[in-house]
């Protein structure tokens, strides 16, 4: 259809001369929404959600069907109002720019351990990813390092033998939702299906349920909070982006994690991203180098990773 033609043909133009002139970052972006601008009808497989994370992280509103847009825009829209500079290597998230209400109590939402510690955990995004998240696991096991995978279900149910591997290297697997659509887009049993599909995939390869639970782009309805505390799970989010997702040398990557880092961080990063593995060698050893001990998320939240 033209609308389809125009639609590409808008995205690849806007996509190629917003990335010449702005960065990559923008042109994705701007690309994206051209697409969605003019096919308007596109099915977008779960994959390329996956790989679009960037550029969707704003865009998220813009994919989701109109009647389910218009009862969200009567959502409050608060939390947690997660603000950094994507085109920096890394960034560090204060709590204040997590900006939880007051009213919130404090632990509701995770996003770092126990500050007393040099130890840190590494957790992958947006998986299982194909040939990225192999390169990813060959690293830690090499290095003898645990880490936690939040995967998304639409990507575990395509890939049942990578989320076994995964498992079976001894890492931690935690519930990204399935579709990788902003919790603020979704009714309250959206959320519960987003979260179950992804329980049921994690389930059928380890027999467990995970507990740790991030919300798409970090972002989340107030109410979401006790729907997920009632299922038992809590909500993780982090304290480093690693930005891996925006491009940038392994070496860049890297050295932005490792200067970021703190005592108790969560750091992130994403298995889906082309640099990452090859980053993973340097974050680890500049970690090392600076103290730290690398432990899995139920350890440095002192809770158990399954339920
Ligand atoms: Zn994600």
């Amino acid at each position: 259809m033209s609308g389809i033609g125009f639609g590409i043909g808008f995205g690849i133009g806007f996509g190629i001369g917003f990335g010449i002139r702005f960065g990559i970052g923008f042109g994705i972006r701007f690309g994206i929404l051209g697409l969605i601008a003019g096919a308007c009808v596109a099915d977008v497989p779960s994959d390329v959600i996956a790989e679009s994370h960037a550029a969707q992280r704003d865009e998220a509103q813009s994919v989701t069907p109109p009647t389910i847009a218009t009862r969200a825009a009567r959502l409050p829209d608060v939390v947690p109002a997660i603000t950094y500079d994507p085109f920096t290597p890394a960034a560090v998230l204060a709590d204040r720019e997590l900006d939880l209400p007051p009213s919130f109590e404090a632990g509701a939402v995770l996003h770092r351990g126990r500050p007393d510690d040099r130890v840190v955990a590494l957790t992958f995004d947006d998986g299982p990813g194909g040939v990225t998240t192999r390169r990813v696991l060959r690293v830690l096991g090499d290095h003898g390092v645990r880490a936690t995978f939040f995967v998304l279900g639409a990507n575990a149910e395509r890939q049942p033998k990578l989320l076994a591997a995964i498992a079976n290297a001894g890492h931690e697997l935690g519930n990204h939702a399935s579709s990788h659509t902003s919790f603020r887009s979704l009714f309250p049993s959206q959320i519960h299906a987003e979260l179950d599909q992804t329980a049921d995939a994690i389930e059928s390869v380890t027999g467990l349920r995970p507990r740790f639970v991030r919300p798409p782009f970090g972002r989340f309805p107030p109410s979401s909070v006790d729907l997920i505390r009632e299922r038992g799970e809590d909500i993780v989010l982090w304290s480093v982006d690693a930005n891996d997702w925006a491009g940038g040398s392994a070496e860049s990557i890297a050295q932005g994690v490792v200067a970021a880092a703190q005592p108790g961080a969560v750091l992130l990063m994403h298995d889906t991203a082309p640099h990452t593995a090859d980053a993973l060698p340097l974050v680890i050893a500049g970690l090392t180098k600076r103290g730290f001990t690398i432990v899995p998320l139920s350890e440095l939240l002192a809770r158990p990773a399954f339920r």
